[in-house]
């Protein structure tokens, strides 16, 4: 595909040849590097055009790049596909991880990105270098960015081979010119044209998917979302709420609509009528310092879900905003830290049998040939842990506890040791909190312990990841971890990684 040189104007020539004058469509690789690779304080020197030019290239050659991260992950997802398919003719195992899900986890922990982030760039991959390897073309040579072939895959996803190919051209004949937005909705006008059985049944399927989401955000504060409705129903209920908040408005409330709106949809989730919705929003909406809100009245005491003061903190936290009572149900777990210190995060050798173990596997891996490797680092932890079996077992008796305990299931104040010791799923990039998950034993129950020094919290996807051949979890010391990977590659996890 021919590049777009129309879109280049020529820098302006300022006291003869410049150095980036021309280069508005410079491709990216090795040599744009060195190009970019000048120091800070040389950009001082360029004139306003050529920094929009440094701009525009630098952001082809990290294209270029994400083409090249994008290209290895799906080489080593057809390997392990590869190996997969010669390996397990009889069926899949449902305790273990397919090839697809043990390279998603392994690329998870070698980019340190979450799970669900490495599943994207894992399909992305697959699909750059499958049914969309023009749109992959696109991005190495930096015409496209990464979140425009992102939306490509994304509104190409499950639709017809045929229909995938003629979508692909008409999108990337003008990608390079329009914005994500813009490009979004003229692909999805193209996919109504093309296939509109196929982005119809792709809309029910959406819908058949909806739900109610919760997470946390930087602020502190908490995001709830109803995903995936029928336009219409989304529609109906934000143009009803949004009737009732220009109500409030005409009846007082000075507060700007989205706050309005805000409140009203927490108290009507919160389960009250929408007339007892709008009063109490209303009442709460402008509290002056007096106690009086604008139309003069003495404002009713906010619902006792605060006490007073907290009530008074949260509300000049919020700029004047109203406290609302907690929603039953919807309770998001406290953070699972902080519930005071344990044994091993004082554990003085700790730090040392960390350092140590990595120390020996860096070695090992610089002078094993790379076929050998996962063997030889799963054996190598296999061997650490076993010398300090009887270190490990005095440490774990030394301060009057028994050294195991009797039964399979720990007792309640052995889990809660371990969950305050980790937080989270022992996974290197997981954060399903510990109460969420199993206690592992790390050698299964007979022969392994129910004991401290055996115990750690995984959750259901990374129990799995355990099981699945090529992987490893090895407790060498109380609370430390070690991950042992199929291509070789080792995670220490350390109990106060918190
Ligand atoms: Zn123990
Ligand atoms: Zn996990």
């Amino acid at each position: 595909m021919p590049m777009p040189l129309e879109i280049v104007e020529g820098p302006a020539i300022v006291g003869g040849a410049r150095e980036w004058e021309n280069r508005g469509w410079f491709p990216p690789g090795p040599q744009l590097a060195i190009c970019l690779s000048g120091g800070k304080q040389h950009l001082a020197d360029l004139t306003d055009d050529e920094l929009l030019q440094v701009a525009a290239a630098a952001r082809r050659q990290t294209s270029w790049a994400q083409a090249r991260e994008l290209a290895a992950i799906a080489e080593l997802a057809q390997r392990r596909i590869a190996t997969e398919t010669a390996e397990t003719a009889e069926g899949p195992d449902y305790r273990t991880l397919t090839a697809c899900e043990s390279v998603t986890e392994e690329v998870a922990a070698a980019l340190t990105v979450t799970g669900n982030t490495a599943a994207t760039l894992v399909h992305l991959a697959e699909r750059l270098t499958g049914p969309l390897a023009e749109t992959g073309d696109a991005l190495e040579s930096g015409r496209i960015d990464m979140a425009k072939a992102r939306v490509i895959s994304d509104i190409t996803d499950d639709l017809p081979d045929q229909v995938i190919a003629r979508v692909q051209a008409a999108a990337l004949d003008k990608a390079s010119v329009q914005t994500t937005g813009q490009l979004r909705r003229r692909i999805k006008r193209i996919v109504q044209r093309l296939a509109p059985e196929a982005a119809e049944e792709r809309r029910q399927q959406a819908v058949r998917h909806r739900r109610l989401e919760l997470w946390d955000t930087t602020s502190g504060t908490t995001d709830l979302a109803l995903c995936d409705l029928p336009p219409e129903d989304a529609h109906g209920i934000f143009n009803k709420i949004t009737a009732a908040a220009h109500g409030l408005k005409t009846e007082g409330d000075t507060r700007p609509l989205h706050l309005i709106r805000a409140d009203l949809a927490a108290h009507l989730l919160n389960g009250a009528p929408l007339p007892t919705a709008a009063r109490a929003v209303l009442t709460q909406a402008t509290p002056r310092d007096d106690g009086t809100t604008d139309d003069g009245t003495v404002a009713e005491p906010t619902p006792p879900a605060t006490s007073p003061a907290a009530g008074a903190r949260d509300t000049a936290r919020r700029g004047g905003l109203a406290v609302l009572p907690p929603a039953g149900g919807l309770a998001v777990l406290p953070p699972a830290g902080g519930l005071g210190a344990t044994a091993a995060d004082d554990d003085p050798a700790l730090p040392g049998v960390a350092a140590m173990v990595n120390q020996r596997l860096t070695h090992l891996r610089d002078r094993t040939p790379a076929a050998e490797l996962p063997a030889a680092v799963s054996r190598t932890v296999r061997q650490i842990r076993h010398r300090l079996a009887s270190q490990r077992d005095a440490l774990c008796q030394g301060d009057g506890e028994r050294h195991g305990r009797p039964g399979y299931r720990p007792p309640a104040e052995l889990r809660r040791e371990i969950e305050a010791r980790h937080a989270t799923c022992v996974f290197p990039t997981c954060n399903q909190p510990s109460p969420r998950c199993d206690l592992d034993h790390t050698v299964p129950w007979r022969p392994g312990i129910t004991c401290r020094c055996n115990l750690a919290p995984l959750c259901r996807r990374h129990h799995r990841v355990k099981q699945t051949p090529g992987w490893g979890l090895h407790h060498v010391w109380p609370g430390l971890l070690i991950w042992t990977t199929p291509s070789g590659a080792w995670y220490i996890v350390h109990p106060e990684r918190q």
